[in-house]
């Protein structure tokens, strides 16, 4: 049953309306997608009314991080306290060139960045060659520990090299988190042993392919666990009613943490807190709930 909620739309189906037991950080929330433009306002307050207070805005190549940027900024009002990272995904490594990497380096200067990424290796799809992705990942390793910032990391079946090479950095570079968790027992462990946090999406909340990943969400310490949409993509399928255009918001994401929260025998507002308190740790965020001034910027 979701809860009774006030400030919601007639968007979402009454179902659909679930406000979560305390407030939560969207760490993955792709909200540059061409799905968002037509209606972005409106996203952002039902991610309010969900009590999904902090997001952080997905940066996957330049265009896109120096647009999250110019969309925190310019939602600074919003009710919401929203940031970016900015990285190029492993599709894009062919274009990494020193141009790029310079332009990285001056977006991760900016005080709405908040880690670098997503970047990382994806020997899944290949549509950059591994060797581009390598070069490309091993670049931003090095501006993360340049920057000082947290790394937003993109993994697909390249989880032995991915923790080569972290290995590799691990003095240099500080936090890091694999977003969108969804590899085998044994990479989990290896993650973890280098101390990295871990992303968890609706993917666990898919029968058909997140089950491996029920038996593993307790295996993870609150301290390293954090929660994150990867909206308008992966759209849990344990919603109690059907959602028009399916595309996923971060005001879904208490429905996530109520599955993780199952599977993982704990209470969900518990779960909720202890991942925003990792989350707000992890990208050196305010712990208290936010309250942006209200016209911090004034452009565009
Ligand atoms: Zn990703």
């Amino acid at each position: 049953m979701a809860e009774p909620t006030d400030g919601f739309d007639d968007f979402l189906p009454q179902a659909l309306r679930f406000r979560a037991a305390a407030p939560l950080v969207d760490i993955g929330a792709n909200l540059t997608h061409e799905s968002f433009a037509r209606d972005l306002p409106a996203v952002l307050a039902r991610a309010r009314a969900a009590n999904v207070t902090t997001l952080i805005l997905t940066g996957t190549d330049r265009e896109h991080a120096e647009q999250a940027v110019a969309m925190a900024r310019r939602h600074a009002d919003a009710g919401l306290a929203l940031y970016a990272t900015a990285g190029v995904h492993p599709h894009d490594a062919s274009r990494w060139d020193a141009g790029l990497a310079a332009a990285m380096a001056d977006l991760h200067r900016q005080p709405e960045v908040v880690a670098v990424g997503e970047c990382g290796l994806d020997f899944n799809r290949n549509f950059s060659t591994p060797a581009e992705q390598e070069r490309a990942f091993e670049a931003q390793l090095g501006l993360s520990a340049q920057s000082g910032k947290p790394l937003f990391l993109h993994e697909r079946d390249a989880g032995r090299r991915m923790r080569e090479m972290l290995h590799a950095w691990r003095d240099d570079i500080g936090d890091a988190v694999v977003h969108c968790f969804t590899a085998d027992r044994d990479t989990l462990f290896g993650y973890l042993d280098l101390d990295l946090h871990v992303g968890l999406t609706g993917w666990l909340c898919d029968e058909r392919r997140g089950h491996h990943l029920r038996e593993l969400v307790d295996e993870i310490p609150l301290n390293r666990l954090m929660v994150e949409t990867d909206c308008p993509y992966l759209l849990p399928r344990n919603l109690p009613a059907k959602l028009k255009g399916r595309r996923h918001e971060p005001a879904l994401l208490p429905w996530i943490v109520r599955e993780i929260a199952h599977w993982r025998g704990i209470d969900e507002a518990e779960l909720a807190a202890a991942t925003t308190r990792t989350a707000r740790a992890f990208f050196r965020l305010p712990m208290a709930d936010p309250h942006p001034p209200a016209t911090r910027h004034e452009d565009s």
